[in-house]
């Protein structure tokens, strides 16, 4: 662990996790100690190096980092059945303001609640965690089924609204919606809606539970694949079928759009926010942890007080922020 001093007043450090790294995987007791630095990747890497019938339910993307994702919450494509990563926490190690190091009964259950979903930077450095594995199937199943606007979509759109949440908690599925261009049609731009699933299970019961439960979305046996469950998470991370999972292991993103794109997109997300203000929470409108909402607020200096960040720090934590 490396630490940055500035010389900005007051000073503050930016410690580098990037050397706490180390995963434990203990499949005898169906647990792991994993450190703060390591990557979703590179732990279900692990697992899957240790067994096949074990994972975590964390989030899609490999290379976010163990430390904000399982402080933060954490959601992924097993939600439904095993929640965050927050919830599968039995243990963590972490040091203080005081630099004392600490363990779930030295911290206390306040503390050790606190930092499952209320993001570790408030409470100390989390050094380490210690997870519950979860079970998987041998073979689970995948589909991706593509719409554009002119399929009937929308009205599948609304369907699946209802739907999800009542589907068996071995389903998951996700829509994933984003502008493309329609080769026929002159390249002209479309919306196209992507559900994209997992089910912790054979193809043949995947379809028997989607013709009685959601048979408008029309699936196939020729649009389900089988898998290992360490191959889903490179097919949802995109990767193809059959890549190496030597690929989970790498720490590079690349960023490429630029400041120009990265207006655009964050305008179109204020122009769904404010779309969807009517039907999310409010009073305070509230945000998940681990997406940062920029227009609840942020610090405007370093020297920010408690009374001045109650502004945002309400909107995230509610009555748990004491000024
Ligand atoms: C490409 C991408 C995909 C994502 N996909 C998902 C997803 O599928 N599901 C989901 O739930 N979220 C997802 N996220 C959001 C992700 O969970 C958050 O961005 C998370 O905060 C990342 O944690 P980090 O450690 O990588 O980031 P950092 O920016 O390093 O940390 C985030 C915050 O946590 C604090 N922190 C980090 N480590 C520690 C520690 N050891 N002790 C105390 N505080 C600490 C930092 O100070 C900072 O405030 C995604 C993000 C990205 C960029």
């Amino acid at each position: 662990m490396r630490a940055y001093h500035t010389s900005a007043k007051p000073p503050f450090i930016i410690i580098d996790l990037v050397n706490l790294q180390s995963i434990h995987i203990k499949v005898d007791d169906e647990t792991a100690w994993v450190q703060s630095g390591a990557t979703l990747g590179e732990l279900y890497y692990s697992i899957a190096k240790k067994s096949g019938i074990h994972g975590f339910p964390a989030g899609i993307c490999p290379s976010v980092g163990i430390g904000g994702h399982f402080s933060g919450g954490g959601f992924g494509t097993m939600v439904r059945k095993y929640g965050l990563a927050a919830d599968n926490v039995i243990d963590a190690c972490l040091v203080d303001v005081n630099g004392s190091i600490l363990d779930r009964e030295t911290m206390g259950e306040d503390l050790f609640w606190a930092i499952r979903g209320g993001g570790g930077a408030s409470f100390g450095v989390i050094v380490s965690w210690k997870i519950k594995l979860v079970r998987v199937p041998p073979v689970v199943s995948v589909f991706n089924i593509d719409k554009k606007l002119d399929q009937r979509t929308t009205e599948l759109v609304h369907r699946w609204q209802y739907v999800a949440q009542q589907l068996h908690k071995d389903l998951f599925i996700r829509l994933v919606i984003q502008d493309v261009n329609e080769v026929t049609k002159g390249q002209k731009k479309t919306l196209q809606v992507s559900f994209n699933s997992l089910f912790l299970g054979t193809a043949d019961e995947l379809l028997s539970l989607m013709h009685n439960r959601f048979p408008e979305l029309g699936l196939q046996a020729e649009t389900c694949t089988e898998m290992s469950w360490i191959e889903s998470v490179l097919y949802f991370a995109g990767y193809p079928r059959g890549q190496s999972l030597d690929v989970l292991l790498n720490r590079t993103v690349q960023y490429k759009n630029g400041v120009r794109a990265s207006n655009r997109h964050i305008h179109w997300m204020r122009m769904l926010y404010s779309y969807m203000k009517q039907y999310v929470s409010h009073s305070p409108r509230a945000a998940y942890l681990n997406y940062r909402d920029l227009d609840l607020g942020t610090n405007q200096q370093a020297n920010t007080s408690n009374l001045k960040a109650k502004v945002w720090g309400k909107k995230y934590f509610k009555g748990n922020f004491k000024v």
